[in-house]
């Protein structure tokens, strides 16, 4: 009696009839059946009908039960994107926003772009026709900036609420609100299960729709000792279970790109040297910055015999769901972002996991059939996994602190203009700041350009393991003359420019070709945002003390200072730090620096430094020198209590400000 399903044969674009007809349409037919199998399916009309008589609904469902790929086709289907109005969906993960969309359009058999579409940071994929919209939400918070009462929405599904991060608390807070004066508008709260009373007690009691999943057992088993390295005991164990273990896919969990990478081309290695005694073991890596074409490959079904042993960060754990994982194989880590009270600083840290991620990570291999997990630490560890929590409200004040001190906010809490200009800007406020401050220095076409560079993270410079001398090489002829890392960024990029974009070029000089393209599509829409702000897109390529100027209003609050021992303090929150082996500056050791991030890993670290001359700086509007101490002033002087307003969850335009400040990648 599902009529609707039954419509979806209606729409099929016409180009997938005519070609090859019947293959085609078998396979779309294939996908339909899938989406009949999936937990949700049984449920759909009471899960509509609940949605029908109630304004927001809390929804909670094992992973993979279908409720980000299904529910909104199921409101689509259901007539709720009539009249042109659309679905929005938010996810915490930019990944998980561009899978799932691309998931959904093939099983609606359209174009991704068209009627379904994603939009992430930087990225825009959605087209006038799209009624269902997959977004971080960070991205439905800057819409809701344009569009105060969502007009062109008729559901927003607030997909994953339980992450929590900063942007999901400021939007549930603000759709709190909005649904107020939109009594026609529906909201959806997903939620992992221990978090779903306290969203529907924050909803005036909204009730809760369960999903019941289907769990099959797994296996536990645990290494006898801690394993202290994790990569190659997750490396045996894939080869081990490859080798003994009936099929079915390996899911390995680990917690960066780089950990993945090195798993990666070590499992290929060993998988040579057994040469063809051993079916074939296909490797597929899965993390934030993956490009995108790649990602879909942890979605391909392998041939047969092979085995397929996807490695994965936390990305893995709740945002995509791969079907056919038998064993999983946790490493007990992630990398998470934290906030460290001490410091008042937000990094990325490698930390042990929680009880609840060490459960939901087994869950992983028993979602078609019993399964196995592996977990690389003692069983007395993971019993001492805590939560790691971000106390939100210090992290608010820590972020109005900040757009304080770059002149956002005036001391009532009110945007300046300046503020208005940096929320023109799809980045961190500091980065936006540098931008705006560039308008003064007369050199914002060098300044986005460094911006655009700093966007992409840290791939810029490709430094593969035997040729590691050669591309150090080529990374000092950018530094010369001990500029700072900023410039040197910048010199990249010109040459690179002068050098007709060239790939060959890349190759010779040791730079990743994809992370310097996607720095030049960044830049390019940094250009035409530029217009909207009424900056002047002027050029000053050899005046380096205004490239510095604009940078350090941007990131004083990164100043760091030179110690006796060669290490540097931190001002803001003294804090050691060290400049980064491959920073320009790591022999120079300049009395002041300011740095882009701190990254903690062995040692704190400071990435991409820029050399501040003392003198330059003495007089300049943001970073003024103090007499005595000759230390800067403009870092020390803004605390908490020089500013005079409360958080108020009205305010839209700086809690837009704000979420750049915690949007996870
Ligand atoms: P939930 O949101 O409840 O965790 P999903 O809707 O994400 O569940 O997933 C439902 C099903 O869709 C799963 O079986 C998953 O394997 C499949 N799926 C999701 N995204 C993709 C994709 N990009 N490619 C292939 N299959 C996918
Ligand atoms: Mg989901």
């Amino acid at each position: 009696d599902f009529t609707v399903i039954n419509n979806l044969d209606k729409q099929l674009p016409s180009e997938m009839l005519t070609e090859d007809k019947s293959r085609q349409k078998s396979a779309f037919q294939m996908l339909q059946e899938d989406r009949k199998t999936l937990p949700i399916y049984p449920y759909h009309h009471n899960l509509l009908q609940a949605i029908e008589d109630y304004q927001v609904l809390v929804i909670v469902g094992e992973t993979g039960s279908g409720k980000t790929t299904q529910i909104p086709q199921y409101l689509h289907e259901a007539g709720y994107t009539k009249l042109g109005l659309k679905v929005g969906c938010t996810q915490p993960r930019r990944v998980a926003a561009m899978s799932v969309a691309t998931r959904v359009s093939q099983e609606m058999g359209v174009k991704l772009g068209h009627e379904v579409g994603y939009s992430i940071r930087f990225e825009d994929c959605t087209s006038p026709h799209t009624v269902i919209k997959y977004m971080t939400d960070g991205m439905l918070l800057r819409e809701i900036i344009n569009e105060p009462n969502l007009a062109s929405y008729s559901v927003i599904m607030v997909d994953e609420a339980h992450e929590r991060t900063l942007s999901t608390d400021i939007l549930l807070g603000l759709l709190k609100d909005l649904i107020k004066s939109r009594p026609d508008l529906k909201l959806i709260i997903s939620s992992a299960t221990l978090d779903a009373v306290k969203f529907s007690d924050y909803f005036d009691s909204a009730p809760i729709f369960k999903i019941p999943g289907r769990k099959y057992p797994v296996e536990i088993h645990y290494t006898t000792t801690p394993e202290c390295d994790y990569i190659d005991a997750a490396i045996v164990t894939v080869l081990q279970i490859h080798a003994t273990q009936p099929p079915g896919d390996i899911l390995v969990f680990l917690t960066g790109q780089q950990e993945i990478e090195t798993a990666e081309e070590i499992l290929k290695h060993r998988m040579r040297g057994l040469g063809t005694k051993i079916a074939e073991l296909i490797t597929c890596p899965i993390y934030a910055n993956l490009p995108a074409q790649l990602q879909t490959k942890i979605f391909d079904p392998v041939p047969d015999g092979a085995r397929k042993v996807v490695l994965a960060t936390n990305i893995a754990e709740t945002s995509l769901t791969i079907d056919g994982i038998k064993y999983v194989i946790d490493s007990g880590f992630a990398k998470v972002k934290s906030y460290i009270p001490r410091t008042g600083m937000e990094s990325l840290l490698v930390n042990s996991i929680c009880k609840a991620s060490a459960l939901q990570r087994a869950g992983r291999a028993g979602r078609t059939g019993p399964g196995k997990c592996f977990r690389l630490l003692g069983i007395d560890d993971l019993a001492n996994f805590d939560f790691i929590d971000p106390p939100p409200v210090e992290s608010l004040i820590k972020a109005l602190e900040l757009l304080f001190a770059l002149g956002a906010l005036n001391k009532y809490g009110e945007l300046t203009k300046t503020g208005r200009r940096m929320a023109e800007f799809p980045l961190d406020p500091m980065l936006s700041k540098v931008i705006v401050a560039s308008d003064k220095y007369d050199c914002s076409n060098e300044i986005i350009t460094i911006v655009a560079m700093l966007s992409v993270g840290n791939s810029i410079f490709y430094r593969p393991k035997d040729k590691k001398v050669h591309a150090d090489n080529a990374r000092m002829n950018f530094h010369l003359g001990n500029v700072g890392d900023h410039i040197s960024l910048l010199r990249v990029y010109n040459s690179w420019r002068e050098c007709n974009y060239s790939t060959q070029w890349c190759h010779e000089n040791y730079i990743q070709v994809k992370s310097i393209k996607r720095a030049r599509d960044i830049r390019d829409q940094l250009e035409g945002l530029l217009k909207r702000v009424e900056i002047e897109n002027k050029s000053n390529p050899n005046d380096l003390d205004s490239l510095r100027k604009a940078i350090t209003s941007g990131f004083f609050p990164h100043c760091a200072r030179l110690q006796k021992n060669g290490s540097y303090l931190t001002v803001k929150h003294p804090q050691r730090a060290h400049i980064h082996p491959s920073s320009g500056l790591a022999q120079e050791l300049p009395r002041w620096v300011v740095y882009h991030e701190l990254v903690l890993t062995t040692k704190e670290y400071m990435r991409q430094s820029l050399f501040l001359s003392v003198d330059i700086w003495v007089g300049t509007e943001e970073f003024v020198i103090d007499g005595d101490y000759r230390r800067p002033v403009g870092v020390v002087l803004f605390n908490h209590s020089d500013i005079d307003f409360e958080v108020n969850h009205g305010d839209m335009i700086a809690q837009l400000i704000l979420q750049k400040i915690t949007t996870p990648e």
